[in-house]
């Protein structure tokens, strides 16, 4: 009984251990201001309910960004005809028999844009600098733990996080509380895992230095004087005596 409440102690520790290190790396990530939507992303176009996501995927070390715009299927065709060329301004007519939209799986299923109810406002004309409406934004390492949305069409609002103020250069900077449930899982175990070769060292070392000094390794009761092969009379463990010095 003793040895499992222990087992279920360490797990227990280890489980939470690779939780917080997830989130505290999580909320580096994205207080350190290194995610930045600026610089060569992947240009993809998802269909959604009759209409086109058309996201710039941005991806760094630890962090996702994906800022996007809903548009209808003519224009995602020629913007698409611009990233294939690619050529700087179409201008000629394109029609939508032209685009190939990415599949879905291309885009993280945290991000907001797979329900038009989460969809920004409708721009009134359509603006063809790459101008983004939205950003999703997912930290973390391995995997991105959290996410935040933000609405940048105008009404310039977030959730699942609050924006920081941006220092010149910096990328952008918030600090962020909505769990991938997916990505923070997977990240806990993984930093749970990482953290038995410190946790087990550690407990390799308590044992050496008891049995050094003839204490019993799994109490640290004192040993010495009692008989080879006897049971340690505090905790009932076994076997322990036998290099314990005269
Ligand atoms: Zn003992």
């Amino acid at each position: 009984v003793r040895r499992a409440r222990r087992a279920i102690l360490i797990l227990l520790v280890l489980g939470v251990g690779g939780a917080v290190i997830s989130t505290a790396i999580a909320e580096y990530i994205g207080w350190s201001g290194r995610v930045k939507c600026e610089a060569s992303p992947q240009h993809r176009f998802v269909a959604i309910g009759g209409k086109v996501v058309w996201a710039e995927d941005f991806k760094g070390a630890g962090w996702r960004c994906l800022s996007w715009t809903v548009t209808d299927r003519d224009s995602a065709a020629a913007a698409q005809y611009e990233y294939d060329k690619p050529v700087k301004f179409y201008s000629g007519h394109l029609d939508s028999s032209y685009l190939h939209p990415d599949a879905p799986e291309t885009l993280p299923r945290w991000a907001h844009l797979w329900d038009p109810a989460d969809w920004p406002p409708e721009q009134k004309e359509y603006v063809y600098v790459p101008l983004f409406t939205a950003a999703d934004m997912g930290v973390g390492w391995p995997l991105p733990a959290f996410t935040i949305y933000w609405d940048t069409s105008g009404r310039n609002e977030w959730r699942g996080g609050t924006m920081l103020a941006t220092p010149r250069g910096s990328g952008l900077r918030f600090w962020v509380w909505r769990p991938i449930a997916r990505g923070l899982l997977l990240d806990s175990l993984f930093w749970a895992a990482a953290l038995l070769v410190p946790v087990g060292t550690a407990r390799s070392l308590i044992k050496l230095r008891r049995r050094r000094r003839g204490a019993c390794t799994a109490c640290g009761y004192d040993l010495r004087g009692l008989a080879d092969g006897a049971l340690c009379p505090e905790c009932g463990a076994a076997g322990r005596v036998a290099s314990a010095p005269a």
